[in-house]
């Protein structure tokens, strides 16, 4: 912009003056030939009236004396005399403009310009009386030849104006752009400029508000999003077409510390899944995959975001599915043994049942066998029941909690209990404090029996069980302790999986179906109760569940 202002006033001022300057040399030139003219015509006129007077001898006396050239012509065009050529090797002149003017109408005149052009002749003519024509003429500098003549001066005139014209332009373009250079663009409105900027500025104003406005819109975005990512426990990480990591958020970070996530795909992981998965999106495919790290289960799931003529853009999803991947290795795991565990009984029933069937069985026999096939029946229905409990406390939802009291409930288990006890010459005690938790009755009830049951079927013979209740630190509880035969400490976490016994035959001798602690598990996750189990193989062991405090 500075050099086209610079460059315009620069042209104006220097074209005004080469105009100007042309304009006046032409005026001046003009008013010069006029003179010249007029001059050459009175003198012409003076001329004529002293030859009139002194006849032909005249001219000649004049004509030495006279500075500019004097020339008679006859009618016929016939030169007469010349003053600065000999007049009889001159050629006839009848067609000379001024002579054939003068000729026809009395006066004549004509100016010509020289073969270089750098000087002009003017003539004037006048017809004599005696019917010849006198001609003088004079030589000026034509307008070239002035202008050649002054050529130097005309050059340092035009030097002079080209850097009095650069000055001023430059002066010009300065004074005229100071203010704009000086604009505020950041608050266009403050700005005291030129009235004809007023609608940019305004339009600017408008713009700069508009432009902050979507910066905060997307800045809210951002925050909101990066919220977002960095809550979630998935990992989301976004590659470029090209590959890079754009993005990886704090899980991500948590889940690949040592790799980094910055850089290539490669640099996040070198998982042969992971990389497959991540180059298929890449290349326009979504895949999904599974990753095993530091003992935990990843399900990868890539898709391609966008399809440019270099590559697509991808996003990754990286979900901890361990528990989830655990959960159906054990439904599987479940269901072969829950079949497992239904065949052995009904293998047993119908084999008494064939040899009643086929009356192979003596008589007196019989009624063990029926005995037998019952006691196996009641094994099934245990099992079954066992069976419905635990995959009711699978399905999760929201139990229907209820005020549940813990003392009242040990007592009732107490009592169910009793029988079996008593015939194994077990004591089994009540005592603590009234407590009261909010959960579902029957699971409680369950739980606590379970624990109870056991705690007399690992006893040994004259040994005593304790169910207490109480409240520790805020929290409610219920334990369950015994003399009996206790839990080696390989074993202490393995027994609450399902159908795990320590001694497989005791259990089944015992009617235990493998599932009792299994229900206590799954009933306190669904009261958020703790689980503390302290055994000493010989010694007895006792089980406490913690309740969450009362709010
Ligand atoms: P079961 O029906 O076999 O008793 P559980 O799930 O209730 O199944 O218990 C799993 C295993 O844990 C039992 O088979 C037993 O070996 C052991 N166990 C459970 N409770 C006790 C206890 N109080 N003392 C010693 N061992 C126990």
């Amino acid at each position: 912009m500075r050099k086209r202002v610079f460059g315009s006033i620069f042209l104006t001022a220097l074209v005004t003056l080469l105009v100007t300057v042309s304009l006046l040399l032409a005026a001046v030139h003009v008013g010069l030939t006029h003179d010249l003219r007029d001059r050459l015509r009175e003198e012409c006129g003076y001329i004529a009236a002293a030859s009139a007077e002194g006849g032909a001898q005249e001219f000649q006396r004049i004509g030495r004396v006279y500075a500019d050239r004097i020339t008679v012509v006859a009618a016929d065009g016939t030169v007469l005399y010349d003053n600065q050529s000999d007049a009889a090797s001159m050629e006839n002149h009848a067609a000379r403009p001024e002579i054939a003017s003068a000729l026809e109408t009395g006066v004549g005149e004509s100016s010509r310009l020289s073969d270089t052009l750098a000087e002009q002749t003017y003539y004037y003519a006048i017809r004599l009386d005696d019917g010849s024509v006198l001609r003088v003429s004079s030589i000026a500098d034509s307008a070239f030849g002035a202008l050649s003549a002054a050529s130097p001066w005309i050059v340092l005139i035009v030097l002079l104006a080209l850097l009095v014209a650069a000055l001023l332009a430059s002066w010009l373009t300065h004074v005229f752009l100071a203010p704009i250079v000086a604009l505020d663009l950041h608050e266009p409105l403050k700005n005291d400029a030129y009235d004809e900027l007023s609608p940019l500025l305004h339009r600017m104003d408008k713009q700069n508000r508009r432009i902050a406005a979507q910066l905060r819109e997307l800045e809210r975005r951002q925050a909101e999003f990066d919220d977002i990512t960095a809550r979630m426990d998935e990992g989301l990480v976004l590659f470029s077409a090209g590959g890079e990591i754009v993005f990886a958020n704090r899980a991500v970070r948590a889940l690949f510390p040592k790799d980094g996530a910055a850089g290539g795909y490669l640099t996040l992981c070198r998982d042969p899944e992971y990389i497959r998965v991540v180059e298929a999106a890449l290349h326009g495919e979504g895949a999904h995959g599974r990753m095993e790290r530091d003992g935990r289960v990843y399900a990868l799931s890539a898709n391609t975001v966008e399809g440019t003529g270099q590559g697509h853009a991808a996003v990754l999803l990286v979900v901890d599915i361990t528990e989830r991947d655990q959960a159906e290795r054990q439904r599987q795991e479940f269901t072969a043994n829950v079949s497992h565990e239904l065949k052995t009984p009904l293998t047993s029933i119908m084999g008494y049942a064939e040899i009643v069937e086929n009356g192979i069985a003596r008589p007196e026999d019989v009624s063990r066998f029926a005995g037998k096939i019952r006691s196996e029946a009641v094994r099934l229905l245990t099992l079954i029941e066992d069976i419905i409990r635990l995959s009711r406390l699978d399905e999760g939802g929201s139990p229907t909690l209820e005020p549940v009291e813990l003392l009242a409930l040990c007592g009732t288990v107490r009592d169910r209990l009793a029988h079996k006890a008593a015939a194994q010459h077990i004591t089994l005690t009540v005592l603590g404090a009234p407590v009261t938790v909010s959960g579902e009755h029957a699971t409680l009830e369950q739980m606590v029996f379970n624990l109870a049951d056991n705690a007399i079927t690992y006893n040994r013979p004259q040994g005593s069980v304790t169910l207490e209740t109480g409240t520790e630190h805020d929290a409610p509880f219920v334990r369950v302790a015994d003399t009996g035969i206790g839990i080696a400490p390989a074993d202490q976490q393995r027994v609450f999986e399902r159908f795990y016994r320590v001694d497989k035959s005791h259990s089944r001798a015992s009617g235990g179906t493998g599932l009792g602690l299994s229900i206590v598990k799954h009933g306190a996750a669904l009261h958020h109760a703790a689980i503390d189990l302290q055994s000493t193989p010989g010694e007895g062991t006792t089980v406490t569940l913690r309740f969450p405090k009362a709010e």
